[in-house]
């Protein structure tokens, strides 16, 4: 579960640890998603003045494509996740880093700040193997299966 009431943390800190599915609702068209899921642990907690805070990490699997050869590689994610929510009123809410409350300000929603670290991490283009070879710029042959024509002339 990444989404907390505003009254549960009125008792104080949570613990969190749960998972954004692949096909939760709040991923959008061209995002690229997690194979299983993103794991998400860390500590959610009341900042004073109706803000809140989390702190912790994600991690999970992502799906890119090699950005030599194109072939389809997993590519592990992990990384620190931070972020501040605060209500509509807030004078600050206009900030870039702070998050809106969900619900009518009724909940912390950990998942829109989930998906944008995820998206900001998963988009570095990864290489199936240290010494892909890629394509040939001139033939434009795989050259992971073999030297082209090119090379030989
Ligand atoms: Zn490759
Ligand atoms: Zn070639």
């Amino acid at each position: 579960m990444l989404s907390f009431p505003i009254r549960t943390l009125a008792q104080g800190a949570v613990q969190v640890e749960g998972d954004l599915a692949p096909d939760d609702p709040v991923w959008l068209e061209g995002d690229s998603r997690p194979v299983q899921g993103v794991r998400v642990t860390g500590r959610l907690s009341g900042a004073g003045s109706g803000r809140y805070y989390f702190s912790g990490a994600l991690s999970g699997v992502a799906l890119g494509e090699c950005r030599r050869c194109l072939a389809p590689v997993e590519l592990p994610v992990r990384s620190d996740l931070h972020a501040i929510f605060a209500e509509a009123s807030d004078e600050n809410a206009e900030e870039p880093d702070v998050l809106p409350l969900g619900e009518g300000g009724m909940t912390v929603d950990l998942r829109p700040a989930v998906r944008e670290q995820w998206v900001l991490e998963s988009a570095v283009l990864p290489l199936c193997r240290p010494d892909c070879l890629g394509f040939c710029p001139t033939c434009g042959a795989d050259r992971n299966a073999g030297p082209c024509a090119c090379t030989r002339s």
